[in-house]
């Protein structure tokens, strides 16, 4: 029999209502903190081969508390207004979660990208754009769309160009969108950015050595399993940094095509180079295939990461979870209706809201390097290295010992840009983490982590209202 299951947007919503009731803010604060501000749904026709198609898409902004909105854009033929919406308010959470000063957002255009050539994509990408300039939902200090599912910097090159060919005397059109090629005043360290940001905050989570204890584990990342739902962009970043920076293995990964299963540990970045020549992950080498449609979901590990699409475990599978943390890399993989039951079990859920937001961090990071039109570590690398080299120097005729060539190079080299992001995302996840963990230790009637990060959340955009005046 199946199950009624709640839409992401109500999902979203009843873990907002579980948040509320710790709060103390006025209702209407909190309806107006809860609803979708504005919504634009959009039709427009695309000359595809010899015919016009008529292509639906959606941009939500779903906070004004602070400008410019911030979000993605997803291609997908599932894309609709309850998905759009679900995705703009987790934008809104996210952003208060890591301290990125926007309001949230997010786009949808409702296509396989699969299913078109470049050049189509590319028309419909820039006549999307249009749609956004025609109603002043799109630009620098208004909103700032970004890659999401199904989208890449290839799209957002795409935006950009539309977006100055419109505004071009505008001194910082570039702006207007992030995510973009970093020949095309784009930040290092962006594409990797989700990926990174979910290693740093797992790695936080397993050095929590109480919360490691209530689940029977021992701290550290170093040797936990994992199984990776998803090898998109951020299950693939994910994999690669959690193995080669923290020693994680992964014992399973699923994808479109099947899913695979190696209790010694599989080689993501073999595993994509893999797929890439075969086009499938099935038949890699010292794997074995699991054929059951579910059967990723069964598999015994420390922690499951579902980075694919939202809504993947719901309440008809979730009982069938073996893992004893489940890491959101994707935004709202678990419904409202499994995390009733994952919870019962005893299942540590990071949620994605804190923990896929290193995009929108190192979004925020282009966004201010656009603004101010430098590159970050320009001014100051240099200096820095010769500072070192100076202090070095000095030691070396203290203590009469030198150094090799090699040692001192190390210790004086001064930060690059991929430096900077890195170190400003690192930052971010272990500062927004302590944050959750206070709330989530104070407060004795909460009990979990997602509601533990709403409340931060809530609490912040509530804070920027009151500041406002808005709620006197
Ligand atoms: N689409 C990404 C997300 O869901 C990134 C958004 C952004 O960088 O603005 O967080």
């Amino acid at each position: 029999m199946s199950i009624k299951q709640a839409s992401f947007f109500e999902s979203v919503q009843r873990n907002f209502d579980k948040a509320a009731v710790h709060i103390n803010h006025p209702k209407g604060l909190l309806d107006q903190i809860k609803t979708c501000n504005a919504v634009y749904q959009m039709q427009f026709p695309v000359k595809i081969g010899n015919s016009y198609q008529v292509i639906e898409a959606y941009r939500v902004q779903h906070s004004h508390h602070r400008l410019p909105t911030k979000g993605g854009i997803r291609f997908s033929h599932m894309v609709n207004q309850d998905e759009v919406m679900a995705l703009a308010a987790l934008m809104t959470y996210k952003c208060a979660i890591v301290d990125v000063p926007f309001g949230g957002a997010k786009g949808g255009v409702k296509i396989s990208p699969r299913s078109y050539r470049p050049e189509e994509l590319e028309r419909i990408t820039r006549r999307y754009t249009v749609e956004l300039l025609r109603k002043n939902f799109i630009g620098p200090s208004v909103d700032v769309p970004a890659p999401d599912y199904g989208t890449g910097e290839r799209e957002m090159a795409w935006i950009l160009d539309t977006y100055a060919t419109f505004k071009g005397g505008e001194i910082d059109a570039v702006g207007c969108v992030t995510g973009k090629p970093v020949a095309q005043n784009g930040i290092s360290g962006r594409t990797e950015a989700t990926g990174r940001g979910v290693y740093y905050g797992l790695r936080e989570l397993c050095n929590d050595a109480k919360i490691m204890k209530s689940i029977g584990l021992t701290p550290g990342i170093a040797g936990k399993t994992a199984v990776i739902q998803g090898l998109g962009n951020v299950g693939s970043y994910t994999g690669t940094i959690a193995q080669e920076e923290g020693d994680m293995v992964v014992v399973g990964v699923s994808e479109m095509e099947g899913t695979i299963y190696n209790p010694k540990g599989i080689n993501v970045k073999d595993l994509i180079e893999f797929r890439k020549k075969t086009g499938s992950i099935i038949g890699f080498p010292g794997s074995k295939e699991l054929k059951g449609k579910q059967d990723w979901i069964k598999i015994e590990c420390d922690i499951l990461i579902p980075a694919a699409l939202e809504s993947t475990i719901n309440a008809e599978n979730a009982s069938m979870v073996k893992a004893k943390i489940i890491g959101e890399a994707a935004n709202g993989p678990v419904t409202a209706d499994a995390e009733a039951i994952l919870l019962e079990k005893g299942v540590i859920i990071v949620p994605d809201m804190f923990l896929n937001a290193g995009g929108v961090t190192v979004s925020y990071f282009e966004w201010l390097k656009n603004l101010s039109h430098i590159r970050f570590g320009r001014m100051d690398k240099r200096f820095n290295q010769n500072t070192y080299g100076n202090i070095m120097s000095s030691v070396e005729k203290l203590t009469g010992k030198s150094m090799s060539t090699q040692e001192k190079n190390m210790i004086t080299r001064g930060a690059d840009e991929i430096d900077l992001v890195r170190s400003g995302l690192e930052e971010t996840m272990v500062n927004s983490f302590n944050q959750i963990i206070e709330v989530y230790n104070k407060k004795k009637r909460v009990h979990d982590l997602r509601t533990a990060a709403f409340i931060c959340a809530l609490d912040k955009v509530a804070a920027d209202y009151l500041t406002l005046g808005v709620f006197p």
